[in-house]
C-alpha cells in the first residue's frame, strides 16, 4: 500500500487534568465525576450532541438500575442520568421507583423509555452548570505516547489539527480508539445488522390525541438482529465496526432494511421522523484488561469492585465490576468505560448497556481524578480510596 508521510507542527491549545474522549453516557459520567472530584476536565465529542448511542443512536430505553427483585443495584451518576433523561421529556418509569428508593416491594423494574432530544438538552445543561469544558465536532486522532504514558491527545476539528496535554485520559469512544492507538491489547467482535428508527402515522397521531400522551404518537421501530442473532435477516453477514468500509456498508444496509419495510401506498399516512445519527454497533472493540469479566463471575464478590449491575434480561443475577476490567497492562494513564471494558460472552451482554456504561464511566472519571491528585499511575491507585470516593457519591460497590 502506498503511504503518505505526515510532518506536522501541531499547536497545543491547553492542558487539562482529565481529558475524556467520547460523550456517550459513559463519557458524560466520567467527565462529571472528574470535575466533581476537583479536576479541570475537557470532554471531546465527534458529533454535535452528548449521549452517544443513547441519543444520537436512538437507543432510548434506559435499562434497569435494579436486580428485578425490588433492590436498587446501581446508584450514583447512572441514577442521576436516568432522572436527567426524563427531566424534560416523557417516561414510563414505574412510580414505586421514586428517586432515593433503595428497596421497594415490586417486581417491576427500575427502568424507563425516554426522549433522546430532551435528554440531549438536559445533558447540555448539567455539563455547563458543572463547568465541564466541551469540544463538539472534534475527532480524536492520536495519543501522544512516551514510554507508555499518554502526554496528550491530537484532535481534528474546524480549527485544524490541534492538541491538548492531559494528565489522565478517559477513553469513552465506545470503540477503545485511544487504548488501541496507544498500544493496548484489544478484542474485536462482530455485529448482526440492526437498525432502530422513529416513525409516526396518522393512526398513531390520532391515538396520541385521544390518550393525550405524545408517546402514543411515535414508534421506535426495530429492524434486523438482536445481539444474539435472533430476528437477523436470513443469510445476513455480520460486521466489524472497526473497518471504515464495513461501517459504511452496515449503515447503508441498515437503511436498506428500513426501505424494504416502506409501503409506498401509505406515503401520506406514515413517515419516518428520525434516523440514527451514528452506526448502531453493539460492540466494536474493547480492551483486554487486567481482568476480563466472564459469565461465571455473575454473583461473585470482587475486592476491587467499583460498582454492581443487575442483569437487564432477567431478575436475580448481580454482577460486581472489578476496577481491573477498566485498565490495561502497559498503559499508565488511560482508562476506559462503557461498552469497551474487558468483558466477554454473557458478562459483556450484561455490562454493555446504558446503566453499567454510566456506572463504569463514573468509576473511570473518579479514578482518573484520584490518580491526578496522588500523582500515581491508574494501576497503582489504591482501590480502597476509589471505592470510598464512589460510595460517597452514591455508588453501590458490593451486592
Ligand atoms: C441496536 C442496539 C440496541 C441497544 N439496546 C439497548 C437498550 O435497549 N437499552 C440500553 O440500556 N442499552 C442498549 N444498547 C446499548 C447501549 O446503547 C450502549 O452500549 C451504550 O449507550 C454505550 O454507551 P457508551 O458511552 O459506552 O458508548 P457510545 O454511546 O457509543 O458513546 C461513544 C461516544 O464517543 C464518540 N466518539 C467515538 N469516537 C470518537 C472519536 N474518535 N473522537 C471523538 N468522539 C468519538 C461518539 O460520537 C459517541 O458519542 C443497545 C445498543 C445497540 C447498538
Amino acid at each position: 500500500m502506498e503511504n503518505y508521510i505526515e510532518h506536522n507542527n501541531i499547536p497545543v491549545w491547553g492542558e487539562y487534568d482529565v481529558i475524556v474522549v467520547g460523550g456517550g453516557v459513559a463519557g458524560v459520567s466520567a467527565a462529571l465525576a472528574a470535575k466533581r472530584n476537583g479536576c479541570k476536565t475537557l470532554l471531546v465529542e465527534k458529533s454535535v450532541m452528548l449521549g452517544g448511542l443513547a441519543t444520537l443512536g436512538l437507543i432510548a430505553i434506559y435499562l434497569p438500575l435494579c436486580d428485578g427483585r425490588g433492590r436498587k443495584v446501581i446508584g450514583g451518576i447512572a441514577e442521576e442520568l436516568l432522572q436527567l433523561a426524563i427531566k424534560y421529556g416523557y417516561d414510563n418509569l414505574p412510580p414505586e421507583w421514586e428517586k432515593g428508593c433503595n428497596r421497594v416491594e415490586t417486581r417491576r423494574r427500575y427502568m424507563t423509555i425516554f426522549s433522546p432530544a430532551e435528554f440531549v438538552i438536559a445533558l447540555d445543561e448539567v455539563m455547563q452548570q458543572e463547568g465541564v469544558d466541551l469540544l463538539f465536532d472534534t475527532v480524536f486522532s492520536k495519543p501522544v505516547m512516551e514510554n507508555g504514558i499518554c502526554q496528550g491527545v491530537i484532535l481534528e476539528n474546524k480549527s485544524g489539527r490541534i492538541a491538548y496535554r492531559g494528565k489522565m485520559i478517559v477513553d469513552t469512544t465506545g470503540d477503545a480508539d485511544i487504548m488501541f492507538r496507544a498500544g493496548a491489547d484489544c478484542v474485536e467482535s462482530l455485529n448482526w445488522l440492526s437498525y432502530w428508527a422513529y416513525s409516526t402515522s396518522l393512526a398513531q397521531m390520532k391515538k396520541a390525541v385521544e390518550t393525550a400522551n405524545i408517546v402514543d404518537g411515535i414508534r421506535l421501530q426495530w429492524f434486523g438482529g438482536e445481539a444474539d442473532g435472533r430476528h437477523a435477516v436470513k443469510g445476513a453477514k455480520k460486521y466489524y465496526g472497526t473497518n471504515a468500509h464495513e461501517v459504511t456498508e452496515f449503515i447503508l444496509k441498515g437503511r436498506e432494511l428500513l426501505k424494504s419495510n416502506l409501503d409506498n401506498a401509505k406515503a401520506k399516512q406514515r413517515a419516518y421522523i428520525t434516523l440514527p445519527g451514528m452506526a448502531q454497533f453493539r460492540t466494536t472493540r474493547r480492551i483486554n484488561g487486567f481482568y476480563v469479566l466472564r459469565e461465571n463471575d455473575i454473583n461473585t464478590h470482587f475486592d476491587d469492585s467499583i460498582g454492581t449491575t443487575g442483569d437487564w434480561r432477567k431478575a436475580g443475577p448481580v454482577m460486581e465490576i472489578p476496577y481491573r476490567s477498566l485498565i490495561a497492562p502497559g498503559i499508565a494513564n488511560i482508562i476506559t468505560a462503557g461498552r469497551t471494558i474487558a468483558a466477554d460472552g454473557d458478562a459483556w451482554e450484561i455490562t454493555r448497556v446504558i446503566p453499567p456504561a454510566a456506572m463504569t464511566g463514573e468509576a473511570a472519571g473518579t479514578a482518573a481524578a484520584l490518580a491526578v491528585q496522588k500523582r500515581c499511575s491508574l494501576a497503582d491507585l489504591p482501590v480502597v480510596d476509589l471505592q470510598h470516593a464512589l460510595e460517597q457519591a452514591g455508588v453501590l460497590i458490593h451486592f
